[in-house]
């Protein structure tokens, strides 16, 4: 049984720089990038657009850049973020973030598999940037720093950014065809897919026109009904997860491309903490709220937030990990002032960045929803033996649509076993679908682990275990306390004074700290695995949990 989504849009087969730049009008309201930190540090549209012309004109005279090329951008979050991936896409380039806590291998991984040819980096990150470019053998003339000073930056030919924009200003190619638009990669987002280790997802122009016409498309629909439709021109959002997160709800559907489509204004904080978030809120008036499950479940516990007036915020959307309903109910309550709603959405990397969303005025009174297929989307419900089901029966999603990535860079084979045979790309979702189209989700069967909203591998972490003398195998699983995600590792030795906190010494600091093995250390003396020696960890259970 096929399940469409109710409504069919015409989405432009436009470049992302065309749809955001040229069909939208620059409101009298705030800038469209404000540094939380400094209000004074802010770009409005046409000043950024004149920085992401100048910056692709730099890239290209100056970088020597050439279409197709990767940058890849390791940085903390910044008003310069957004340039430095519009200005990739100006240069005709294709953008990949990296998170700014990476060690040097993780960096390396998504540099190798990317094959980024540049990277754009701050002071923070440069000693660990500089050792995997010598490694990767990427030229010191090709690593560009973001953040300013006048000093020449440390590390030879490394240069600042402000040099690339010395060299006028470049007008993107303009891309009006479907078929252009669908083929043109403009961002490597890294995935791990239903298994293993980090991939890089090819999401088209195409695809980020797509979802972001899928988004608005709501709005619109809402404003059919005349009901008050709170995403809209003048909204203020806050970005305080980091920016390299490009799929996963935020960056590339909302603070990048949404947001200056529209004439709203991201509020950028460097860094995140509890209190820094919810001065902004207040400061800035922020009235869109973006939130991760952990931060949720922090906003519901902190006794911080009744100091603060948050009653600016009209709408809370909340994706990217399942969030419990209790912590969806609190948090509805807690920023009830101007009636916001909580609502969750579900989307994954490879879907560029959502499935499933409310429009402004629906909602979920169930707290357990994760909305409405998002238009021109189409999905069917597969039991894992391949047999479909209908409306209230629980299977893996598997969907069609527009935004539906290309596959995964130079890896046919993970991009083939991403698909069924007849065209569906697997969720990795147990989902149950009501009668009106309301998805849930109920569990994962695909194996990463979200912490705090980041993808953790299990075959990553089993990769490093391995390396440990002590570790003659191993398996990585997904356990759960208080309702949060954590890895744990499930280890075979044949040392009899292994211990656990030698195992977790040994893993200190090679990945890092989300990937910690916070789930504790198992010993056991196999295994199990499929005849072809696929782990099956659906067979490992945790020992400290009472299920
Ligand atoms: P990512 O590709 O990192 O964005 O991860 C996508 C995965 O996160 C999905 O396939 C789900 O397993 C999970 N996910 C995202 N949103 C939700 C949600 N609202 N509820 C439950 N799981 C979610």
């Amino acid at each position: 049984m096929i399940i469409s989504s109710k409504h069919r849009i015409e989405i432009p087969p436009v470049d992302v720089l065309s749809y955001i730049f040229e069909k939208s009008t620059q409101s009298a309201g705030l800038p469209t990038y404000i540094n939380a930190e400094d209000s004074a540090q802010n770009f409005t549209k046409p000043e950024l657009e004149t920085l992401v012309r100048k910056l692709g004109s730099g890239l290209r005279e100056l970088g020597g850049l050439q279409q197709g090329d990767v940058v890849l951008v390791c940085a903390e979050n910044s008003i310069w973020y957004p340039v430095t991936i519009l200005g990739t896409l100006c240069a005709g380039g294709i953008f990949t973030g990296a998170n700014p806590a990476y060690t040097i291998t993780e960096l390396a991984h998504q540099l190798n598999v990317s094959s980024a040819k540049f990277i754009i980096t701050d002071r923070e990150r440069l000693p660990t940037v500089l050792k995997v470019a010598q490694a990767e053998r990427t030229p010191r003339k090709n690593i560009f720093l973001i953040d300013g000073g006048e000093d020449r930056p440390p590390g030879g030919d490394v240069r600042h950014l402000s040099e690339l924009l010395n060299h006028g200003q470049l007008q993107w190619e303009r891309i009006d065809d479907l078929e252009v638009a669908s083929q043109r990669t403009a961002v490597l987002n890294f995935s791990s897919g239903t298994t293993g280790p980090p991939k890089a997802c090819m999401v088209t122009h195409h695809n980020l026109v797509a979802n972001a016409e899928q988004s608005m498309h709501l709005d619109e629909m809402a404003r059919v009904r005349k009901s008050d439709p709170t995403y809209a021109t003048g909204d203020v959002h806050c970005a305080y997860v980091p920016l390299y997160h490009a799929s996963k709800l935020f960056l590339a559907c909302h603070f990048c491309i949404l947001n200056v489509r529209r004439d709203c204004t991201t509020v950028i904080m460097p860094k995140f903490s509890l209190t820094s978030l919810l001065d902004a809120i207040q400061q800035f008036r922020i009235t869109y709220l973006l939130v991760v499950p952990p931060v949720a479940v922090l906003l519901t516990k902190s006794p911080l937030l009744s100091g603060y007036d948050v009653s600016s915020v009209k709408f809370l959307l909340c994706g990217a990990a399942p969030l419990g309903r209790d912590t969806s109910m609190q948090l509805e309550k807690l920023f009830s002032a101007n009636g916001a709603r909580t609502r969750q959405g579900w989307g994954m990397t490879e879907a560029t960045c959502s499935v499933t969303l409310f429009a402004p005025d629906e909602f979920d009174r169930t707290h357990s929803g994760v909305g409405y297929l998002v238009a021109n989307m189409e999905a069917k419900i597969v039991t894992d033996e391949g047999k479909e089901v209908s409306y209230g029966e629980e299977g893996e999603a598997v969907i069609r649509g527009p935004n539906i990535f290309k596959g995964y860079h130079q890896n046919e084979a993970a991009t083939k076993q991403a698909w069924t045979e007849d065209g569906w790309l697997k969720t990795g979702d147990y989902v149950v679908v009501q009668p009106d189209g309301l998805f849930s989700v109920v569990d994962r069967k695909k194996e990463f682990i979200k912490v705090k909203g980041f993808q953790v591998s299990p075959s990553e972490l089993e990769s490093h275990l391995l390396e440990c003398d002590e570790v003659k195998d191993c398996a990585v699983i997904r356990v759960e306390r208080d309702g949060q995600e954590h890895p744990q590792a499930h280890v075979v030795s044949h040392r009899k004074e292994v211990t656990a906190d030698s195992i977790l010494k040994f893993m200190d600091g090679r990945l890092s700290a989300h990937k910690k093995l916070t789930g504790g250390v198992v010993f056991t003396h196999e295994i199990p695995k499929s005849p072809s020696g696929k782990i099956l960890r659906r067979l490992i259970k945790d020992p400290y949990s009472s299920n």
